[in-house]
């Protein structure tokens, strides 16, 4: 991946000899923007998505920031993390349910309250 985008900024730079050098433009036009997503709140999951299969290897779990929309499979490790309280176990199954965030890493929400919510107690 590293070579890829070395490879694409070199053949940038050639078409760019008359422009002036703002390298913070030509990352965020390649790369994306780094802006966090605004956490307008009140996001909805979908009952169905949360029930598919986990895709990631060492996922345990799904979560699904209320703020922002973005859902997430999370390892043990990160299901931990983003718990952040040393003395709160997670259940070894977690089967049924998923992890729901008032805000997360992708967007500038600040809330740090995350819920193990069972999926079935979600309306269609
Ligand atoms: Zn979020």
């Amino acid at each position: 991946m590293r070579a890829l985008i070395v490879r694409v900024l070199t053949r940038r730079a050639r078409h760019m000899t008359n422009q002036p050098d703002d390298g913070n433009a030509v990352k965020a036009e390649l790369l994306g923007s780094t802006v966090p997503v605004q956490a307008t709140g009140d996001h909805v999951p979908d009952p169905a998505r949360l029930k598919q299969p986990l895709e990631g290897p060492g996922s345990i779990v799904r979560s699904f920031c209320i703020g922002c929309g973005q859902y997430y499979e999370l390892t043990a490790e990160g299901a931990q993390q983003i718990i952040q309280w040393d003395d709160v176990t997670i259940p070894d199954d977690l089967k049924g349910n998923f992890l729901r965030t008032a805000s997360c890493s992708q967007c500038d929400g600040i809330d740090p309250v995350v819920e193990l919510v069972p999926i079935h107690s979600l309306v269609n």
